[in-house]
């Protein structure tokens, strides 16, 4: 099974990998940069170095590069689009150095344009990116399933589906169970359904990664509060489906419920003690 949770990555690769094992995970995720916005450290890439024959030896990965909350392709500001691509473009450029990671970011919100316009951006936001990169991307970039708060693009799988098909890109997809069930996806009572949905819609063969956490609102509340696992109105059962779920078992999960790395590593522990395939 591949687990693991969001960690800091203020001591560079190689830290988040020895604290990922500490912990009895095999995957992480992790921020760029600040969450918040900002320029990135300069990668240090003897740390990059010694972090990929440590990854290869205890078989980590793959890692999940999260982009910051700020970056909105969608935005109504000029301003704000520019930076959503001049970060993504230099995440993508950074991540050459760790090849075969994912990368995930939230589609963005239109902020009033109205969703039609902001999947256009978005998608040429996308478009301008990949042709910098001169149309190869060694990292899988993933658009994150949203919980559909305020005018966020990527509450529906209909966005993502349009995004897909308006780039023709080799996009993937992140299913995060907070966001899709405060989207309204049952999950709980119905992840058959959902993953039916999903298919039609998307396609299985998009998702490349779970953001596994509970929630503290109820089904279709638009909220995107994460709670711990098994604390939430998702719940433990349902939770434990998903990682069971023969369409979703072999993928990687992340955890980012809200825990210091002991709560993590217990709810990694508390996980694989319900997995199938431990
Ligand atoms: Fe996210
Ligand atoms: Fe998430
Ligand atoms: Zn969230």
């Amino acid at each position: 099974m591949k687990i693991g949770c969001h960690l800091s990555s203020s001591g560079g690769y190689l830290a988040m990998a020895q604290t990922a094992v500490s912990i009895g995970a095999n995957v992480f995720q992790f921020f760029t940069r600040n969450p918040r916005g900002g320029a990135a450290k300069p990668l240090d890439l003897e740390d990059v170095r010694a972090f990929s024959a440590y990854a290869a030896e205890n078989g980590i990965g793959p890692i999940l590069a999260h982009a910051p909350y700020t970056l909105n392709a969608a935005g109504a500001d000029e301003r704000v689009r520019a930076f959503a691509e001049a970060t993504m473009l230099d995440d993508l450029k950074r991540l050459e150095k760790t090849p075969g990671a994912l990368y995930n970011f939230h589609p963005g919100s239109h902020v009033g344009q109205g969703e039609e316009a902001g999947i256009e951006l978005i998608s040429s936001m996308l478009l301008r990116v990949f042709d910098a990169l001169g149309g190869k991307c060694e990292t899988t970039v993933l658009l994150e399933t949203m919980a559909g708060k305020g005018s966020e693009i990527g509450g529906k799988f209909a966005h993502l589906r349009a995004i897909i098909d308006r780039t023709a890109l080799p996009l993937g997809v992140c299913l995060d169970t907070c966001h899709v069930w405060d989207a309204g996806c049952d999950i709980a009572e119905d992840l058959d359904g959902v993953l039916e949905r999903f298919d039609g819609e998307i396609g299985l063969e998009r998702l490349k990664a779970i953001h596994l956490n509970d929630s503290m609102n109820v089904r279709g509340a638009r909220k995107d509060r994460h709670e711990k696992i098994g604390k939430g109105k998702i719940g433990l059962d349902a939770l434990a489906g998903v990682i069971n779920h023969p369409r979703l078992r072999h993928l990687p999960f992340y955890l980012e419920t809200p825990c210091d790395l002991q709560g993590y590593k217990e709810e990694i522990a508390l996980l694989k003690s319900l997995a199938e395939n431990a």
